[in-house]
């Protein structure tokens, strides 16, 4: 079994993706060009904002609009624990600091009752990261980072093509930001990803910093990155995001089966009225995280931790110097997550046995 069945996917669509790569490869096109276009195009449309830019990764992405943005040394970032790495790393690397606030307990995302604590003159924008699939509260963010005179910017490397209240994360804010790693929701077949907004003036930028600042050929009026989205990973999107709404669908179907067949069993993600999620992963959580792991394993069901370590524990971050109960909710959570097999292609057969496997453990 498979956790996230790529191969599955490929052969879905072979047909077209073969098709779609051997076009870019007769054009030669390979930098920019007509695929990076549309697919910005298209899937700024599927978002509900005016505007998409294609980059290099997820990564890029969140760094570029913090470039974008100005955020630097002096500045603060109001951001969750409970998230990979990069959410925290950009703010690095732009030379601002990360400044960590619990989660909640249900959703596992950034808990808005713990960030007007966190603000200080410093803080220029509050980043939730929209953790396995799930969008943070964003009417009470939104309502915080206005009160605030903040920005506000998701991290929806997880989350392309979720909802809340009737509208897709990364139009729920100023900005948002994908990934298209393989494994996400939409993946390409390498690394790539794009940040949403309806601001043209930061759009305009962006696009300026992922070539390295160049506002017309050889014309560099900031500092900024080799940030772009290949042609071929935008070629393989596009034939993705053409198949994007019915794996959504099945994404649901599958989540579903598991919340039936798991009911009572272990504790199960919670999804917030107004809330639909893409389930890029379908995570549990168990006292007994370790044993129930092991089980699994042993009959051939692979599973993954989304995050055993909180990152104001990275001894990367030690430096911040968060006390040993600074974040316990978090902290819980990192003992006891446990991701289960999740791709829009699985097969009932397959669920049954996770299932069933689950519940001799337990
Ligand atoms: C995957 C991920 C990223 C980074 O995306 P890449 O495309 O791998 O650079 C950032 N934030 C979160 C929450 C992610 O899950």
């Amino acid at each position: 079994m498979q956790f996230i069945d790529l191969q599955a996917q490929y052969q879905a669509y072979k047909s077209e993706i073969d098709t779609a790569i051997a076009e870019v490869l007769q054009t030669s096109r390979y930098i920019n060009g007509p695929n990076v276009e549309n697919l910005e195009k298209g899937l700024a449309h599927f978002v509900g904002v005016e505007r998409g830019v294609g980059f290099s990764s997820g990564t890029d992405a969140l760094l570029a609009t913090l470039m974008a943005w100005n955020i630097g040394p002096g500045d603060e970032v109001i951001t969750t624990p409970f998230t990979f790495i990069a959410t925290a790393e950009v703010i690095c690397l732009v030379g601002a600091k990360p400044v960590f606030v619990d989660i909640e307990p249900d959703t596992l995302n950034m808990d808005p009752a713990c960030i007007e604590a966190a603000i200080t003159e410093k803080t220029k924008l509050i980043m939730p990261v929209s953790l396995y699939g799930q969008c943070a509260d964003f009417d009470a963010i939104n309502a915080i980072a206005k009160k605030h005179g903040l920005l506000c910017f998701e991290d929806a490397c997880q989350s392309m093509g979720a909802e809340q209240n009737g509208k897709r994360s990364c139009s729920l804010t100023q900005a948002g930001a994908v990934s298209f790693f393989p494994a996400k929701p939409m993946g390409c077949y390498g690394d790539g990803g794009m940040v949403f907004t309806d601001d043209s003036a930061l759009a305009d930028t962006l696009l300026e910093i992922r070539e390295h600042g160049q506002s017309a050929r050889y014309q560099h009026g900031r500092i900024g990155i080799n940030g772009r989205l290949d042609a071929i990973q935008a070629a393989i999107l596009l034939v993705k995001a053409a198949h994007f709404e019915d794996e959504i669908e099945a994404r649901q179907k599958v989540a579903q089966r598991y919340m039936d067949g798991l009911k009572g069993v272990v504790d199960l993600p919670v999804i917030r009225p107004g809330n639909k999620s893409v389930f890029a992963q379908f995570t549990i959580r168990s006292p007994e995280r370790v044993q129930l792991a092991e089980a699994l394993g042993k009959a051939g069901i692979p599973t993954a931790v989304h995050y055993p370590i909180p990152l104001h524990r990275q001894p990367v971050f030690a430096d911040l110097g968060y006390s040993e109960d600074a974040l316990p909710v978090a902290d819980k959570a990192a003992s006891q997550v446990l991701s289960l097999p999740m791709h829009p292609f699985m097969q009932q057969s397959e669920q049954d046995q996770v299932i069933q496997a689950i519940k001799s453990a337990t």
